[in-house]
């Protein structure tokens, strides 16, 4: 991949590709900045090297011009923390002069999904070099990420370059143990990431929601849980290879329903009786898997151990959140529920890296390649 390194920028005005796609409240105002936060070193970087900007990103899934997710906020939020002007341009035709100038979302416009060559070429008529840092959009092959960057001089911002090495080193070259905290809701969505990790990583450990088709697929009872139907052959699979490798919780926190006040009780195994759902490993689970994060040489974290959102049903995230920013270990984590949580604890800044993509992060663990990294390639 070519890097900021081999890139002439001097005098260039750099079209700069960034993931600026925060979550915003009702009132439009941004609620978390880390991604904007993320992509100062390459600004900073370039415009130490004399560098004008023009920034491009997208904003959510707009269905043409839609003025709720204009960019304005985050080019207001880009010049503070910068400490210059940035000048939001109305559209393609009408970009203004400036050191630093962001066009409105790209979604904006039709191609971009599209990966339309000839928007492609809009957006490359306005500039004289090409630096993708929005590592979080990597995976998609958009005109904004991918067939522009065939129409200029282009190369990967510091961002998009640490994350991609971050992540295939954990591949290629961990430190051992390797151990994979796998969570969250759905098994479907992580089966490739399970079953990378049980050729590559000494343990796996397995939470969240998505236990339940592996429990029921063991037989157990699984009562009220969340528990994924197209999720029990991927996990009928993962445990028929999975041997000594994978484990699964051996008590859970259950509740009424999907609520901080319901009713709550401790189950003693994984069977949950009905009118029950399991919304946390248990205690001994727990300490169990911080136990195998504190030996550790490498972690890899994704998806939470239960429903962390809801105070009764966090201390399970929260005990192996705590392990892995306490363990010695090189510490990845991915996953935009699995960074809320580590913020919720106040343990954002206590891993080695906290990847800024959710889906382009499980990808590139998955072995797949991603079209934007591709399109950065010698
Ligand atoms: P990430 O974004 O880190 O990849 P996911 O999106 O896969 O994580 O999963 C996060 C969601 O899963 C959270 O909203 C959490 O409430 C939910 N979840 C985790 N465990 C359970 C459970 N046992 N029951 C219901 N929801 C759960
Ligand atoms: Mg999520």
């Amino acid at each position: 991949m070519r890097t900021l390194d081999e890139l002439d920028v001097e005098g260039k005005r750099v079209l700069v590709r960034v993931d600026f796609n925060v979550p915003l409240d009702d009132g439009g105002r941004i609620t978390d900045d880390s991604r904007i936060r993320a992509a100062l070193p390459t600004l900073r970087e370039l415009r130490e090297r004399g560098a004008r900007l023009l920034l491009a990103a997208h904003l959510g899934r707009p269905k043409g011009r839609d003025e709720k997710l204009s960019l304005r906020p985050a080019a207001e939020r880009l010049s503070e923390l910068l400490g210059a002007d940035v000048a939001l341009a109305p559209s393609l035709d009408d970009v203004p002069d400036g050191d630093v100038v962001m066009l409105e979302n790209v979604r904006y416009e039709e191609g971009e999904t599209k990966n339309d060559p000839e928007l492609a070429r809009r957006y490359a008529a306005l500039a004289d070099a090409y630096v993708n840092d929005a590592f979080g959009a990597a995976h998609r092959a958009h005109a904004s990420t991918e067939a522009v960057a065939h129409l200029l001089p282009s190369a990967a911002g510091r961002l998009l370059e640490r994350e991609v090495k971050t992540l295939k080193s954990i591949l290629e070259d961990p430190q051992r143990p390797l151990v994979a905290v796998v969570g969250g809701a759905k098994v479907t969505d992580k089966i490739g990431v399970l079953e990378t990790f049980l050729q590559r990583a000494d343990r796996v450990l397995v939470g969240g929601a998505m236990c339940f088709p592996f429990f029921k697929a063991q037989g157990h009872e699984v009562g009220d849980s969340l528990c994924e139907e197209e999720g029990l052959e991927p996990a009928r699979r993962v445990l028929d290879g999975g041997g000594e490798k994978l484990r699964l919780p051996n008590d859970l926190v259950a509740g009424r329903e999907f609520a901080a006040d319901t009713e709550t009780r401790t189950l003693d195994g994984p069977d949950v009786p009905d009118g029950w759902m399991g919304l946390d490993i248990g205690r001994r689970s727990a300490s169990g898997y911080a136990e195998v994060i504190r030996d550790a040489g490498t972690v890899f974290w994704n998806g939470p151990m239960g429903a962390f959102e809801l105070e009764p049903f966090a201390a399970g995230t929260r005990t192996v959140a705590e392990a892995v920013a306490e363990s010695d270990a090189v510490s990845v984590v991915g996953g935009g529920d699995s960074a809320a949580a580590l913020a919720q604890f106040g343990l954002a800044d206590r891993v080695t890296h906290l990847s800024t993509g959710g889906g382009a992060s499980l990808e590139l663990i998955e072995g797949k390649a991603l079209p934007g990294v591709e399109a950065l390639e010698r």
